[in-house]
């Protein structure tokens, strides 16, 4: 089987394609994936939370909103340094993408921004790709941080154009449209994907699937999340997702996107290797990884680099250097 990039995906299809018996799906991802990726290599990305909780969003699911009580407590903007020191450290491990994570709504054109893009700047000078989540940009701080050197801005669709109210209600998905549009207007590279687990149903996947696969160009990374429940959050009791839902976002992602990383995110602690060497085979190639086993906040946790090194071996999977995208 061999498939082009496609934009005009109808619903319908994309519905039919999610109802192909789960062993089949794999079959057709994996076959796509060989098409457009080396199947032996795997993109290890390493997530720095440069400015932690305190966030004003009532995002359901977030540890690091205000309006919950989590464990989570709320810390200044990183200092420069200490960024640098973690990223060349990830450096050394094999890491080749770096994402800075900021707790912010938007970002503002204030003196934390330049110590942002001055992040930015230098870590990229360490030789890595350098990916930003920072909230909503507008188009003028999209291009300051393309003039900066930015490789990728990360911005999540979370979930289906319909459900999005149900799980926040302080901003829109078109504020989140428009946000990957500012990007699209500089060099910068889009990440942007959803999350399993937060009750949406099998329409709602199919629908944010759609949104994301008939963005032109596709976001050249799809994080696939699943749902860390996190005390004190609106979505603390949810049930857990199959890892079956999972694979099969991951073939779904692969075959509506196939030139695209596929990125297993949050929820990877807890599978197993026998799970993960699935999401590997249906089509994911890219993982974050840690030192110290936290990914998105101090209550989402993450394989640490020693695990995952093992894990890839084990596989016959390798680590993809910075700056190549096969
Ligand atoms: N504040 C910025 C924003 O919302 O775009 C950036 C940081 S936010 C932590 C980045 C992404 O992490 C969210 O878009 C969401 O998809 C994911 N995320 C946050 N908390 C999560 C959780 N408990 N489980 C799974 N994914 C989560
Ligand atoms: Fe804030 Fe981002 Fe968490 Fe939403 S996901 S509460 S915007 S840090």
């Amino acid at each position: 089987m061999s498939v082009g990039i496609r934009y005009n995906w109808e619903q319908a299809e994309i519905r039919a394609i999610y109802d192909t018996p789960l062993l089949e799906l794999i079959y057709q991802a994996a076959s796509v994936h060989r098409q457009y990726h080396d199947p032996t290599k795997i993109q290890v990305c390493k997530l720095i939370s440069i400015k932690t909780g305190g966030c004003p969003e009532d995002c359901s699911y977030c540890a690091q909103s205000s309006r919950y009580q989590t464990q989570v407590k709320p810390q200044a903007l990183l200092e420069k340094e200490t960024v640098l020191s973690i990223a060349q450290q990830a450096k050394e491990s094999g890491v080749s993408r770096v994402c800075m994570g900021a707790a912010w709504r938007e970002v503002r054109d204030n003196s934390q921004f330049d110590q942002v893009l001055s992040m930015v700047k230098e870590v990229t000078a360490l030789g890595l790709e350098v990916c930003c989540t920072l909230g909503m940009l507008t188009e003028a701080q999209a291009k300051r941080l393309s003039d900066a050197g930015l490789y990728a801005y990360n911005h999540n669709l979370d979930t289906s154009p319909d459900y999005y109210s149900t799980i926040i209600t302080t901003r829109t998905y078109d504020d989140r449209l428009n946000t990957i549009n500012n990007v699209r207007q500089t060099n910068v590279t889009v990440c942007s994907g959803g999350i399993l687990g937060l009750g949406e149903s099998v329409d709602d996947r199919v629908s944010m699937l759609h949104t994301l696969a008939t963005l032109r160009p596709h976001p050249e990374s799809v994080p696939i999340n699943i749902l860390s429940k996190v005390a004190g959050t609106p979505l603390e009791n949810q049930p857990d997702v199959p890892i079956w839902d999972v694979v099969r976002m991951i073939a779904m992602a692969r075959i509506l996107m196939p030139a695209s990383d596929v990125r297993l995110s949050a929820g990877r602690a807890k599978l197993s290797q026998v799970e993960q060497a699935l999401c590997f085979l249906a089509g994911a190639n890219s993982i974050f990884s840690s030192d110290n086993g936290h990914m998105l906040t101090v209550t989402t946790a993450c394989p640490g680099y020693d695990a995952d090194s093992e894990m890839l071996n084990l596989l016959g999977l390798e680590m993809r250097p910075p700056f190549v995208r096969v």
